[in-house]
């Protein structure tokens, strides 16, 4: 198993090994236990966008926060809109999106190399990506659904991270966590056709099933988007947990109709 079920006064969430094993970083992605939502929110709700009590969500952000180790007061949290627009976080940023306002919109991906900072997207199903430069001490997390997977997310946080910080594709590790597996992801043609321009071979992640619908691997998907990226193989680590076969651990949008709450992904450096 590439990952670590950790349970920290009541909140259960998932660590990767290879993450866990770099001294320097801290980062954990939630599940549904240890907060303090209830309903379809139950427990531990970390979108602040979903019907749920506001408060009842500042809690769970909190208590997440405390449970991976890092100080809820400095987090930096996403904007997400299924773009690709990622945002290099500086010292002045901490603290935005909780507990200060963002002052930035449209942001699905993060990156730092400033210690203390920790970095938070949310997700129910969408395809969360970790990420750390162990050499040059920069870390990030991107937000792909299938949008996200389509524009090359991935890839522009590599890059970015390169341009940035100098950072080198083959020194960074990519760990894909829970989101929604190929079992559970059905797409119609008009998604499954969005990734024929940009993808040489689209065969190993969608597969027809039936009239006009198809299985879609955003896990294998990302893999591939990483890999274009110069990710090495064996630095792309996949948890291989669906969302969607897994309700009693995790949110799923699809699943639920929509009607859930979310997961939240935390990384940062010490
Ligand atoms: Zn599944």
């Amino acid at each position: 198993m590439v990952y670590d079920v950790i349970t920290e006064n009541e909140v259960k969430y998932i660590t990767f090994k290879r993450l866990a094993d770099i001294p320097f970083i801290k980062h954990g992605f939630s599940t549904r236990f240890g907060g303090v939502s209830e309903g379809v929110y139950s427990s531990l709700n970390l979108g602040l966008k979903t019907g749920d009590e506001p408060d009842n969500v500042k809690e769970n952000i909190k208590k997440f926060a405390s449970a991976v180790g890092v100080n809820h007061e400095n987090l930096v949290i996403s904007d997400q809109v299924h773009g690709d627009a990622i945002k290099i976080v500086s010292n002045e940023d901490s603290g935005k999106g909780y507990p200060k306002q963002k002052d930035y919109s449209g942001i699905d991906g993060l990156i730092t190399n400033i210690p203390c900072i920790p970095l938070m997207a949310t997700f129910a199903d969408c395809v969360p990506i970790f990420f750390a430069d162990v050499t040059k001490r920069v870390v990030g997390i991107g937000h792909a659904g299938w949008k996200g997977t389509k524009l090359k997310i991935g890839k522009k946080i590599v890059q970015t991270m390169a341009d940035a910080f100098g950072s080198r594709a083959d020194e960074i590790i990519a760990a894909i966590g829970p989101s929604i597996g190929k079992c559970c992801y059905e797409v119609d043609n008009v998604v499954a056709g969005q990734f024929d321009k940009d993808f040489k071979n689209t065969s190993t992640f969608i597969f027809p099933k039936g009239k006009s619908k198809y299985k879609l691997d955003l896990w294998e998907a990302n893999r591939i988007v990483l890999n274009e990226a110069g990710v090495l193989n064996k630095n792309i680590i996949i948890s291989n947990l669906c969302t969607g076969c897994n309700l009693d651990l995790f949110y799923s949008h699809r699943r639920e109709n929509g009607n859930t709450g979310r997961m939240g992904a935390i990384i940062q450096l010490i």
